[in-house]
């Protein structure tokens, strides 16, 4: 039976690899996916992997209707045997529910790959509404670590090394980014509490006088 699967987890993670992944295990037994992605790290039609693999991909704009692409393709005689879509905590709710009717109406299986949570802890709408009507969620098992050791769950977002909860819920950025720019982070919930990124952990250890002191 096809499936809505969602595979979800923090930045850094893997999804991408793992997209790229069953992508090729799939192809490799000559079934045909249609990949779809959304302002990928790359670049528009894109969908790549921090480990340097990538393949071309159809962007999903705003606006833009699965289903209705996939029974265009369909239609006119394209093949397709399942779905991959990256970056699918940028998808609009209702684009979620189209993917779910690629799996209920069309019987193909849509495996969907995106993080769960935005840099202030909260569900971006695209996962929520995965979650609400996924077959199954899958979190993904290569765990990426906070600065600490521990397992990160959280995404903060950074400027200039130092964590920041206020802005817009998307703003592009990545884990490698030059110092002074917007980019992101992955902690475990204690750090992501206490605001405490890789750059603030050496700040404290390198300076113990920077640390606040009450006079009086
Ligand atoms: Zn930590």
């Amino acid at each position: 039976m096809p499936e809505l699967v969602f595979f979800s987890g923090t930045m850094d993670c893997g999804k991408s690899t793992l997209a790229l992944q069953i992508e090729h295990n799939r192809s490799a037994r000559g079934l045909k996916g249609m990949i779809f992605t959304r302002d990928d790290r790359a670049g528009e039609g894109k969908l790549s992997s921090r480990l340097g693999l990538v393949t071309d991909a159809i962007e999903a704009a705003d606006g833009f209707d699965f289903y209705a692409h996939l029974v265009d393709h369909l239609s006119r005689g394209g093949s397709a045997d399942y779905v991959i879509v990256d970056e699918a905590q940028f998808l609009a709710p209702a684009q979620i529910d189209q993917l779910a009717r690629v799996v209920d109406d069309l019987g193909l299986g849509v495996f969907a790959f995106g993080i769960t949570t935005d840099f202030r802890s909260k569900l971006f709408p695209g996962s929520q509404r995965l979650v609400e009507l996924a077959d199954r969620v899958e979190v993904l098992q290569v765990e990426a670590l906070c600065w600490c050791g521990a397992r990160a769950t959280h995404n903060a977002r950074t400027v200039g090394g130092v964590m920041v909860v206020e802005g817009a819920q998307v703003v592009v950025g990545d884990v490698n980014h030059a110092a002074d720019e917007v980019g992101y982070e992955v902690l475990c919930r204690r750090h992501h509490r206490k605001r405490m990124t890789s750059a603030s952990s050496h700040a404290a250890a390198l300076s113990p006088d920077v640390l606040p002191v009450t006079s009086g």
